[in-house]
């Protein structure tokens, strides 16, 4: 249920509903918007809902929410979550840009894209240090090394970096390094490791489960969020369907599709749907004009010779151009870029 306090309810009205909220064992999460306080309620539905909310001081409704997630859902915050990383802004009319290589390879690589993305326009650097690949035998990234890497890169160039955490044994170790924490597809539905995540004090990329719904997807980020990490970047990557000559099927209408029914922000990955460079950018201009809160982009000075998904990669060159062709759109859009 959601309590929703009057705009004049004063703190004593809140503590006064939180006070009877513990007495009946439930938890509750507030939420301070512009004009309401919200009070977001976990417990037995029957005892919540036997006590006369609506008769407290300052209480304006109660609301039942009948959606299995709570906390990301509009219901309980209407205004759109806006995450701030360094000088990188994410959601609230800001187009945010994550570029860089799929897996951080050697210091050499890694600087020359993470320069050239910095110069093209990019907010925010990726890079991974896991790798979760497919085959056993392939390259499984150069763990703590390229985390110590990515650190580097981000002094130099300025940029937050993304990394993705696989397990949740290194949740501390990739939080010690990195300024945002990913969460891949094939973890999505890692319950063990969204509760790690969310107990981080670092924002979250959560990408959606490629056989994943749009409400398992967002019960996935309900656990991140229920642990008390509420920034969390919702990251769109393609789903697995009949079609073949996409490595995923990019499902651009769960863009408006979550921002519909949640506040965070919404993020496309044209990389890891499409497969292929000639896709990227199509489908990163459908991303701006569908109403995403921006893009994630692999970017390889040498796609030929990249250790993982190389087929994807921009070059530098190619993504310098696709940022021209993207800062008319998000114009366009009203959007800060
Ligand atoms: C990635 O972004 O490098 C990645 C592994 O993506 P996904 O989890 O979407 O496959
Ligand atoms: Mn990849």
């Amino acid at each position: 249920m959601i309590i929703v306090m009057k705009p004049d309810a004063t703190r004593e009205d809140v503590d006064q509903v939180l006070a009877r909220l513990e007495s009946i064992g439930s938890e509750a999460h507030v939420s301070v918007g512009q004009t309401h306080t919200v009070i977001g309620v976990i417990g037995d539905r029957d005892r919540i809902q036997q006590l006369p909310w609506e008769a407290l001081s300052g209480v304006e409704r109660a609301v039942p929410v009948l959606k299995p997630f709570k906390f990301v859902s509009r219901d309980f915050r209407d205004k759109d979550t806006v995450i701030e990383v360094r000088r990188a802004r994410i959601g609230g009319g800001s187009f945010a840009v994550v570029a860089g290589p799929c897996a951080v390879e050697s210091r050499d690589q890694l600087f020359r894209v993470a320069e050239a993305v910095q110069q093209a326009g990019a907010h925010i650097l990726r890079g991974d240090a896991f790798k979760p690949r497919t085959s056993p035998y392939a390259f499984q990234g150069l763990g703590e090394k390229g985390l110590e890497l990515l650190a580097e890169a981000r002094d130099e160039f300025d940029m937050p970096f993304v990394a993705e955490v696989l397990d949740p044994r290194d949740v501390e170790l990739v939080s010690s390094y990195a300024d945002i924490l990913r969460v891949g597809t094939r973890n999505m539905a890692n319950f063990t490791l969204l509760t790690e995540v969310g107990k981080q004090s670092r924002p979250v990329q959560l990408k959606r489960g490629f056989t994943a719904t749009v409400e398992e997807w967002l019960n996935a980020a309900e656990y991140i969020y229920k642990e008390g990490n509420h920034e969390i970047i919702m990251v769109e990557r393609g789903i697995r369907t009949f079609e073949t000559s996409t490595r995923n099927t990019l499902d651009i209408s769960a863009v408006p599709v979550v921002k519909g029914l949640s506040h965070l922000p919404v993020l496309v990955d044209p990389s890891h749907s499409a497969g292929h460079r000639h896709l990227v950018a199509p489908l990163s201009r459908a991303a701006i004009a569908v109403g995403a809160d921006g893009f994630m982009v692999d970017v390889h000075h040498a796609p030929d010779t990249a250790l993982v998904d190389g087929a994807q990669a921009l070059l530098p060159s190619e993504f310098a151009a696709l940022m021209d062709e993207i800062r008319s759109l998000a114009a366009a859009m009203n959007l800060q870029i």
